[in-house]
């Protein structure tokens, strides 16, 4: 079976604080977004790979390409305003035997080979699938002024990452019912779920994160020496 897997990667990372993407910023020896890279490359349900990103960092990619022997990368295709937009224009990268579309965050290099297998098996029987961890914190709904209005029940709440994967007509029907109802989400399965398609979770590591503050770096460098072999 053919799976593409998606990888937004046009943030600017302003929540780093950073001159650069973050997703561009150096891990050990290489940037973030290889490290994630290599997971999908590793991952033998995964057949290509389509990275969006700012034009300016096209040739990057490619170098990226070469020097990390990435066989399944495609050429990059340009981001948008928002993620949903580059995920949007990646889609239409897609190849067309493709029957299930995984989205995958950029900053999330600590993903694990079984929740992307999982993920595509889950999709596959499914129709769609999310990769979660289970809640560990009691979660409150508060007004915006910070009054609580209640205390959730945990044992139902579960944090999201990605990958969030797809049949291949599902997504590409969720992302065309968004744009025709302006539909604006941060991660695909809201999409999916506005079409009626609710999808199954595969439970995944605290290891995880998506790589987003100065703090979060401090816990990839710590969370590298465990996770390579
Ligand atoms: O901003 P956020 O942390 O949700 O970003 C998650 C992923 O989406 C990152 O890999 C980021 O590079 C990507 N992204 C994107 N296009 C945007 C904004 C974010 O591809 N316009």
């Amino acid at each position: 079976m053919f799976s593409s897997v998606i990888i937004p990667a046009a943030g600017f990372g302003e929540r780093m604080g950073a001159a650069i993407g973050k997703q561009f910023l150096l891990l050990d020896d290489k940037p973030i977004l290889v490290h994630t890279l290599e997971r999908f490359e590793q991952c033998a349900d995964i057949s290509e790979i389509i990275v969006a990103t700012q034009p300016s960092s096209f040739s990057i990619i490619e170098e990226i390409k070469e020097k990390f022997l990435l066989t399944k990368l495609k050429p990059p295709v340009e981001g948008g305003q928002r993620r949903q937009d580059s995920v949007a224009n990646a889609l239409h990268a897609v190849d067309s035997r493709a029957e299930i579309i995984a989205v995958h965050d950029a900053v999330r290099p600590f993903v694990h080979l079984r929740e992307i297998s999982q993920s595509i098996e889950t999709a596959k029987y499914f129709g769609a699938s999310i990769v979660a961890v289970r809640s560990k914190d009691t979660m409150k709904q508060a007004s915006t002024d910070g009054r609580v209005e209640k205390t959730l029940n945990r044992s139902s709440l579960w944090s999201v990452q990605t990958p969030q994967t797809f049949q291949r007509k599902i997504l590409i029907e969720a992302y065309a019912h968004a744009q025709k109802h302006g539909i604006v989400a941060t991660d695909d399965s809201f999409l999916a779920e506005q079409i009626g398609v609710l999808p199954i979770i595969v439970e995944g590591s605290y290891e995880n994160i998506k790589i987003t503050t100065p703090d979060d770096l401090l816990l990839a460098e710590l969370l590298l020496k465990r996770f390579l072999p």
